[in-house]
Parts: C-alpha cells; sequence; structure tokens
C-alpha cells in the first residue's frame, strides 16, 4: 500500500518547507517538493494544500489507568489514547508503578492486561521502580538490556512510598547510566517542603498550595540532581520544571551533559490565580501553579524546553469535589491534558505559524521520541521511520478546548482552537478524518516495548 500526501507544507527536523510525503508499507519512504518527487503511483492520495504535515506527536508524560493515593484515575488506556489520536498524538507515554510488596515485572504484567488491544496509537512505557533490592536491580538490568530506556525517580512523596533519597538517584545513577538509562526525575526537594510551617498556613483555601510545596522545594531538588547527574554522566530529564528558575538551572548547566527538561502547559498559560478562585482546588496539582508563568513561557518560546508534556492526569469530578473544605493536602492533585497539549503549544508561537509547526514537531515529536530512546522509530519526517503522520489544518472552525473525553473539570476553559486534525495516520493507517476517529471500536495501536512476560526477570 503506497499513500502520497501532496501540497502540504512539511515540518522537518530543522526546518519547515513545501514538501510531499512518500508512504509505503507503514513507513515513510520519501520526503521531498513535488517537483522533485516526480511521477509518482500511490494507492492513495491525501490532498494537504493549506495543511502542515507533522510527524505524529507524542505526550511524554500522562498518568492513566492507574490509582494515585485513593483515587481512581478518570482516563483508561482506551479513553486516554481515544483523546491523543484524534488530536494527532499517535504515541502515548504513560508510566508503570511498582505498587507495595509488588515486583515491577508484575507491575507490568497488570498493565499490560489493562492496555493490551485497547490503546487507539501507540502506548510506550515509563517504569517507575520503588524497591531496590538486588533482584530489583537485575530486573531492571534486563529491562534496560531489552529496550526499556526511561525510569522515573522522585524526590518527594514519602508517605506514598515512592520517595528516592538524593543517596539513591546516586547509586542508581552509578550504576545504571552505562546501560543506556534515561533518568526522569519529580524535583520537589522532601526536606523544603517538610520545613514549610503548615499550621502557619490556612488550609482551607487552595491557594495555599503553592506555600506548601514552594518553588525552592523545586529548584533545590533540581540542583542537586543536575549535580549528581554531570558526575555520573547519566541522562537526566527533569519532568514538569514549573518554575523559570528552575529551568535556567537546566539551561545553564545543559551544556555539561546529557540533560533536558519538560515544562507542561499549565505552567505556560496557567497561573497561580487559578488557585485563589472559588473553585481553585480544581486546579490543584504538583507542583502547583506559580506566579512565574509568564517568564516561563518566555523561555519556552525561545525554545529552552526540551519537551512540552502535559503530566495528564484526570480525575473525576465528584473527587475533584470530594474536599471536606478542611485540608487541601487531602485533595486529589492533577489536572486532564492530553487533548489541549498541540492547541495549547501551538499558542506559544501563534503569532508565527511556521514557527509553531517546527515547535510542535520538535518538542512534541522528536525531542520527546530521543528521550523515550525510540528515535528510530518515531519523531520525525524522515525515510525508514514509521509513517506516523498528521495532516494539520491551521485554519479550522474555533472550538473550546478539551483535554479529555471523560468526565472530569477541563483544565483550560475559555481556550479556544483553530487547529483541525485533517488527518492522522498510524504506521501509513488512515485513522482519523476532522478530529474524528474512522473506527472507534478498533483500537490498532502497539505497545511499543517487548512484553516482560518474555524476559528473564530475576
Ligand atoms: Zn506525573
Amino acid at each position: 500500500m503506497r499513500t502520497l500526501i501532496r501540497n502540504g507544507r512539511a515540518a522537518l527536523p530543522d526546518r519547515v518547507q513545501d514538501a510531499d510525503v512518500l508512504v509505503e508499507d507503514g513507513h515513510i519512504v520519501a520526503v521531498d517538493g513535488p517537483e522533485r518527487m516526480g511521477p509518482v503511483t500511490a494507492d492513495r492520495i491525501i490532498d494537504a494544500a493549506g495543511c502542515y504535515v507533522l510527524p505524529g506527536l507524542m505526550d511524554f508524560h500522562t498518568h492513566v489507568d492507574d490509582r494515585i493515593g485513593r483515587f481512581y484515575l478518570a482516563d483508561s488506556y482506551e479513553s486516554g489514547t481515544r483523546v491523543a489520536l484524534q488530536n494527532g498524538i499517535t504515541t502515548l507515554c504513560t508510566f508503570v508503578t511498582q505498587g507495595p510488596g509488588q515486583s515491577l515485572a508484575e507491575a507490568m504484567a497488570a498493565a499490560r492486561a489493562k492496555a493490551e488491544g485497547r490503546g487507539h496509537c501507540d502506548v510506550l512505557w515509563h517504569l517507575t521502580p520503588t524497591t531496590f533490592e538486588p533482584a530489583d536491580l537485575r530486573a531492571l538490568e534486563t529491562l534496560l538490556a531489552a529496550g526499556y530506556r526511561t525510569l522515573k525517580l522522585y524526590t518527594t512523596y514519602k508517605a506514598a512510598g515512592i520517595f528516592a533519597s538524593y543517596g539513591r538517584i546516586e547509586d542508581l545513577f552509578r550504576r545504571l547510566a552505562p546501560l543506556g538509562a534515561q533518568f526522569m526525575v519529580h524535583c520537589e526537594d522532601d526536606a523544603v517542603i517538610a520545613a514549610v510551617n503548615a499550621d502557619a498556613l490556612d488550609l482551607t483555601r487552595a491557594a495555599s498550595h503553592a506555600r506548601l510545596r514552594p518553588q525552592q522545594a523545586e529548584t533545590v531538588a533540581i540542583q542537586r540532581v543536575v549535580d549528581l547527574a554531570l558526575t555520573y554522566r547519566a541522562a537526566l530529564h527533569v519532568v514538569h520544571v514549573s518554575t523559570a528558575e528552575g529551568a535556567r538551572i537546566l539551561v545553564r548547566n545543559r551544556a555539561k551533559g546529557k540533560l533536558s527538561f519538560e515544562t507542561c502547559p499549565q505552567y505556560l498559560f496557567l497561573d497561580d490565580s487559578w488557585l485563589a478562585r472559588e473553585d481553585g482546588h480544581r486546579w490543584l496539582c504538583s507542583p502547583p501553579l506559580r506566579s512565574c508563568q509568564a517568564e516561563l513561557l518566555e523561555l519556552a518560546r525561545a525554545g529552552e524546553a526540551d519537551v512540552i508534556a502535559t503530566d495528564h492526569c484526570a480525575f473525576r469530578p465528584e473527587d475533584k469535589d470530594s474536599w471536606d473544605g478542611k485540608d487541601l493536602r487531602s485533595y486529589p492533585n492533577g489536572l486532564p491534558g492530553i487533548g489541549a497539549l498541540p492547541h495549547v503549544t501551538w499558542k506559544i508561537w501563534e503569532d508565527d505559524p511556521d514557527r509553531a509547526a517546527l515547535g510542535l514537531s520538535t518538542h512534541l515529536a522528536l525531542n520527546p521520541a530521543r528521550r523515550a530512546g525510540v528515535q528510530d522509530r518515531k519523531g520525525a519526517l524522515s525515510p525508514g521511520l514509521d509513517a506516523d503522520l498528521v495532516v494539520l489544518d491551521p485554519s479550522g472552525p474555533e472550538r473550546p478546548l478539551r483535554s479529555t473525553l471523560v468526565p472530569a473539570f477541563e483544565a483550560f476553559p475559555g481556550f479556544t482552537s483553530r487547529l483541525l486534525f485533517r488527518h492522522v495516520l498510524l504506521r501509513g493507517d488512515p485513522r482519523v478524518e476532522n478530529g474524528q476517529l474512522l473506527e472507534p471500536d478498533q483500537p490498532q495501536g502497539l505497545l511499543l516495548q517487548p512484553s516482560p512476560a518474555t524476559l528473564p526477570l530475576h
């Protein structure tokens, strides 16, 4: 099967230009200006006039089909990948977290049972190990040898059992960085948070959340973890950076090692005034919304944030509104975002559509594919890669953003977009037209990594 996408404006890895894209048997075989492609026969021709042609997008950081504290998330693998694919996201990255009394292999088997056959787009797992006995470390080494790349660590959340001390992180950097591990670290210093005098805060007000988890907690943790990564030459990706100062630490040190970071649409377009609203508890997330949003947006506009990802973590409205009004720390923390990601990212450069298209292709495709270790399959309009392709019309009808398709509070109320996903192809197969799934009952997404059932993990 050969498909030709013609007359579009293509976002190549380093520039945007008029170009046709030829697809054969699920892979990109040629990207070229129409005059150079020559006469081509194709079984299917897609006219992309007036549209951008982008590599399939990736949301590098999402939480679906999992329990966070006592709350079960609103999105399943099915609904999370559905809203993703409808919005041009062909690879959804999500987490498998080792639970109490469980091996990572058992957690992966449980996640696979929930995910298999339900993904409308491809799914890639980041692994969150939480115990580090010799058998756990051997299992991680086996997974790295089998092609898993990304390990998530937390410098906070002791009560949830996922905290890793700086000593532990140092140990893992030393041992696993030489094996190709890419470390994703949630940076909020637990000691800084513990030193905040919560008794002096009004815990009935959501606005106090930003004081319970101050900016300094993020910057202290980022500096510590960056220093360790540089010492052990570890590939470090700091997740959901919420402060301009934290971002600057990473920018300053980037040339010295393998450092990258992501920020999220909520830290670019929402500030702490949302927490002060009557319904401000609905915007509780960690790290909190900040007052330095404009500075962070400026850094993102300059291209400094390697990856833009959502940290999508949608809760049901009844859970978000379940608060007894006494202590905001008992509340679910997290915002939905998958369906809003490309639209809000576009707004960073919306005065310059070519720049915005290049921004999506760089920060939502190329860079996340590299960080995930799948750049040989995903992330660019390059011959040989999977034909995950997006034909994006920047001038569709204006409509409100929908971060998720399941019942949950919208994180970006009042925000609108004119981006219309005319066509989305998954490995060459047309799956979406005009923002709607063509075969909603036949998900075709793959789990991109090998089944742990085939791996000896101990
Ligand atoms: Zn997260």
